[in-house]
């Protein structure tokens, strides 16, 4: 029997109150009025990866990597890759490309001093990435990014490049190759669904995950990146007064997301982004300029 591929397991660390589709209701400005629940929800996400001896990737967010310093420290510190999810929260497609480059600059720098470690990975808000913001490419190789988690595959009313590749790619632009993990999916009918994680983990069936994980990795033989955020194990967060389809996708689900999460690290292998993508930072180069090929980079099987 062939071994199970091995899936990456990956958690956007952010606060309930960034949510990209609270924007209208949450200006930046009154982030420091909310309660936080970041570093009690990821500590409770550390414990739940400690019991079940998995590693993942954490993209933190910078403005949380600001505030919170020691919970970044603590994940870096039981082995978990610590990732870039950008500084301010910001969609790529309300942003022009400087402001882009200093988001993720400050961004990694904020992570980098914090950890010691080369930030590699970087995961857009909201999959922002999308065909008129395919610019962010070429910044996150100039500054040192070496792969993207960023791009789905689907139409939403939101994000997604419905005719981009499903599985891991290399993508080469004007400044050097990047290594694309796009956000999982199973191809049925011609048609791109999405699998695993978010909303979809706890508003669907969880048969639905489970299937289409197995899918990709039996039949396609590919990993699956799984993502989740801090606050959707937290069933007691403060209700923010949303329209309704917000409250579905935002609030549906969170007080089964823990229990399935169990079942999710029984019923699959999961290890972080670099380590699926077997890419490797060596010592020393805490600031990898674009130009040095210091990453090894292969693709899985
Ligand atoms: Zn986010």
């Amino acid at each position: 029997m062939e071994a199970p591929i091995v899936n990456a397991m990956s958690v956007d660390v952010e606060d309930y109150f960034h949510v990209s589709a609270f924007d209208r209701v949450v200006s930046r400005a009154r982030w420091e009025t909310f309660e936080s629940r970041v570093v009690q929800n990821s500590n409770r996400l550390l414990d739940m990866f400690d019991k079940s001896g998995i590693r993942a990737t954490f993209f933190v967010l910078g403005w949380v990597a600001d505030r919170f310093p020691g919970l970044v420290r603590r994940i870096a510190a039981a082995g978990h890759e610590v990732a870039s999810h950008g500084y301010h929260h910001q969609l790529l497609y309300l942003m022009m490309p400087e402001q882009f480059r200093e988001d993720v600059r400050s961004a990694k720098h904020t992570l980098e001093d914090i950890t010691g470690r080369p930030v590699l990975g970087y995961r857009a808000p909201s999959y922002s990435v999308i065909n008129t913001t395919l610019w962010a490419l070429d910044i996150l190789l100039e500054e040192g990014y070496a792969y993207d988690t960023s791009i789905f595959p689907i139409h939403h009313d939101r994000y997604g490049i419905p005719d981009a590749q499903r599985h891991v790619h290399r993508i080469e632009r004007s400044h050097g190759t990047i290594v694309e993990m796009p956000a999982s999916t199973v191809r049925l009918g011609g048609v791109n669904l999405p699998i695993a994680g978010g909303g979809y983990f706890r508003l669907l069936p969880y048969a639905w995950t489970k299937w289409g994980m197995q899918r990709v990795n039996r039949v396609e033989r590919e990993p699956v990146v799984f993502y989740l955020h801090p606050w959707e194990i937290d069933p007691d967060q403060p209700r923010l007064n949303v329209g309704r389809t917000t409250r579905v996708r935002h609030y549906g689900g969170l007080h089964r997301t823990s229990e399935r999460l169990s079942r999710l690290f029984r019923d699959f292998r999961f290890d972080s982004v670099a380590a699926v993508l077997k890419l490797s930072p060596q010592p020393g180069h805490v600031r990898v300029a674009a130009a040095q090929p210091v990453l090894s980079v292969a693709r899985p099987n």
